[in-house]
C-alpha cells in the first residue's frame, strides 16, 4: 500500500470519527431543548442527518431510535412517540406524523444477556438461556 493511500484512509476514519461526535452533540442538545423548543430540536435532528449522510456512517445505535424516520422530528416517549413492545419488536409510533417503525427486540436483549452471563459465569449458558422468547417482566 502506498504511502498516500494509507494517508488518505486514516484521514477517512478520522472524519467518520469526528462525524459520528457531531451527531452525538447534536442528538444531546437535541434532546436538551426539546421540552421548550421542539423545533429546534428537530434541526439538530436534521443537521446530525445531514452529517450522517455525508459521511456515509451509520447512525450510532444510540440515536438510531430516537428521531422519525419520516418525518425527522427527534422522538420523545410518552412526548411525541409512543413505544409499545409486540412480539419482540419495540414499536415505536411517531405522534408527529404517526408513522410507524419496528425494531427487533428479544434478539437484542438475548444477545445482551449472553455477553453479560460469559463475563458473570464463564459459559454456564446452557441451563439458563431463554428459549421461545416468553422470559418478560425483567428490566
Ligand atoms: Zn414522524
Amino acid at each position: 500500500m502506498s504511502r498516500k493511500k494509507f494517508l488518505r484512509q486514516k484521514e477517512q476514519r478520522e472524519k467518520r470519527r469526528i462525524a459520528r461526535e457531531r451527531i452525538d452533540i447534536l442528538f444531546t442538545l437535541a434532546e436538551r431543548v426539546f421540552p421548550y423548543e421542539p423545533e429546534l430540536a428537530n434541526r439538530y435532528v436534521e443537521i446530525a442527518l445531514a452529517v450522517q449522510q455525508k459521511a456515509r456512517i451509520r447512525m450510532p445505535r444510540k440515536w438510531k431510535r430516537r428521531y422519525c424516520k419520516k418525518c425527522h422530528s427527534l422522538l420523545v416517549p410518552g412526548r411525541n412517540a409512543r413505544v409499545r413492545l409486540r412480539n419482540g419488536h419495540v414499536v415505536i409510533k411517531c405522534l408527529n406524523c404517526g408513522h410507524i417503525m419496528r425494531y427487533p427486540y428479544l434478539r437484542e436483549q438475548k444477545a445482551r444477556r449472553r455477553d453479560s452471563m460469559k463475563e458473570a459465569t464463564g459459559g454456564n449458558e446452557g441451563q439458563t438461556s431463554v428459549k421461545g422468547g416468553n422470559h418478560s417482566g425483567s428490566e
